[in-house]
């Protein structure tokens, strides 16, 4: 029986499996926080997206925010993808993956020149600009590097996509993107700036969407504006239409990958636009559901109006609880043969916001795994080392195989750096 949205995941008997491996045995061989993934999941999603394109100039481009682990960075690289990144770290580990730097697209509000000059130097695809001061600067670095920037304005459609606000990122409100109402006279800018080359366009208007319409109302949008900015002279070779694709957590119904691009391509060419390249920056929706977060059960905690299952996963771990009040679904790797309680999964961390989930009804002891479901995406990326806690290992499972993809984090590392005042 496979899970909500993982059907990687599965329980086989009492035991709880990632493709053909226990997670059990991985809670025991690696220890616990132990993030684990199945890189067949993940390919399996990305050829939902390749199939849906293919025979069209396109680029899937990876938003590793979502995760960034080397090797999944790797696993994507060698499928064929690229990658939006949004810092020169994000570009460093693209290059230590073995990403190819002319698949590269370089979004983010806040990019410093030092980014830039990487960014150029290494070659990356496209800069998506966010700002026309932004536009100024990079006009700036590339005429001192001797190179040609070519970009991509982020507009912003204002559309509301429906989802969190703090992962709605297309709205007037929202610092993302050019205005749509400035953006053909930031083009005229762009076409005018030494060192700048006009690539394309592109719109990111949130994360975990669930439903194709806002979808379409911004590609309407980018679409008008494509009309306007070639009816002023200038050409658009591309258009990107950001990541943002929901994924199940629980009963949430997203449209498949392949259908919600069938959609999008259609209104391309019904408006006449069916020659140009199109991209896609998919994070959520390729990584979310490979991945799970095991932990251990610390300890059982009844109290009079609340039960709590402490566990050694912690909010520094999978933020998304605290920070979104993100549902995440948690089952136990070996079911037990008992009466399940209603409980709060709660880490240990010194903080009431601390919680995986609440009011869960789990038959679990102390020393039993429980696993963290749909925790690929936006949860070792996001981890920090709040409470001096070392970050979690992550395993990468193929079938039967599994390999360290990271090693724990030791205290030591977690003060490396840091230096003592002299001793007086
Ligand atoms: N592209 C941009 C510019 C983003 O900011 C994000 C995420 O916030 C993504 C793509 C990926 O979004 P998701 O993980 O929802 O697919």
């Amino acid at each position: 029986m496979s899970l909500p949205g993982a059907p990687h995941v599965a329980y086989r008997g009492a035991d709880l499996f990632i493709d053909d491996v226990r997670l059990s045995d991985l809670a025991h061989r690696y220890g616990t926080p132990l993030y684990v993934y199945s890189r067949t999941a993940m390919l399996d999603a990305l050829s939902a997206y390749q199939r849906a394109l293919s025979g069209r100039d396109h680029l899937v481009c990876y938003a590793m925010k979502a995760n960034s682990n080397l090797a999944v960075l790797q696993t994507f690289a060698a499928a064929g993808c690229g990658f939006d990144i949004v810092s020169a770290g994000e570009l460093e580990r693209v290059l230590a993956a073995g990403g190819d730097p002319a698949k590269v697209v370089f979004s983010g509000v806040g990019k410093t020149r030092a980014e830039m000059a990487m960014a150029l130097d290494a070659g990356v695809l496209c800069f998506n600009v966010e700002s026309e001061a932004e536009l100024e600067v990079l006009s700036t670095v590339a005429v001192a590097a001797g190179r040609t920037a070519k970009v991509s304005l982020r507009v912003n459609p204002d559309v509301d996509a429906g989802t969190h606000p703090y992962i709605s990122t297309g709205l007037k409100g929202n610092k993302f993107g050019v205005a749509h109402d400035r953006a053909l006279a930031t083009y005229r800018r762009a076409a005018a700036l030494p060192g700048l080359e006009v690539e394309g366009i592109d719109c990111h208007i949130g994360s975990q969407i669930t439903d194709s319409g806002p979808y379409l109302d911004a590609l309407d949008r980018v679409l008008d504006l494509v009309e306007a900015v070639e009816a002023a002279g200038l050409s658009i070779r591309h258009i990107d239409l950001g990541g943002g694709l929901g994924i199940t957590y629980t009963d949430e119904r997203p449209p498949a990958a392949d259908a919600l691009i069938a959609a999008l391509l259609a209104r391309i060419d019904a408006r006449g636009h069916g020659h140009r390249k199109v991209l896609f920056e998919p994070g959520r929706s390729l990584v979310g559901n490979a991945g799970v977060l095991l932990a251990e059960v610390l300890y059982l905690k009844p109290g009079e109006a609340k039960n709590f299952c402490i566990v050694d996963a912690a909010m520094n771990d999978l933020m998304r609880p605290a920070m979104y009040e993100a549902y995440m679904g948690i089952v136990a790797c070996t079911r037990r043969d008992a009466v399940p309680q209603t409980m709060d999964v709660v880490g240990p961390v010194c903080e009431s916001g601390d919680w995986l989930g609440r009011d869960r009804s789990l038959a679990v002891r102390p020393g039993d795994v429980v696993a963290v479901l749909s925790a690929g995406a936006y949860g070792m990326s996001m981890a920090s080392n709040y409470n001096s806690r070392g970050r979690a290992a992550e395993v990468m499972v193929s079938g039967h195989e599994a390999w360290l993809v990271r090693d724990r984090e030791t205290p030591a590392e977690l003060f490396r750096g840091e230096h003592l005042l002299p001793a007086r």
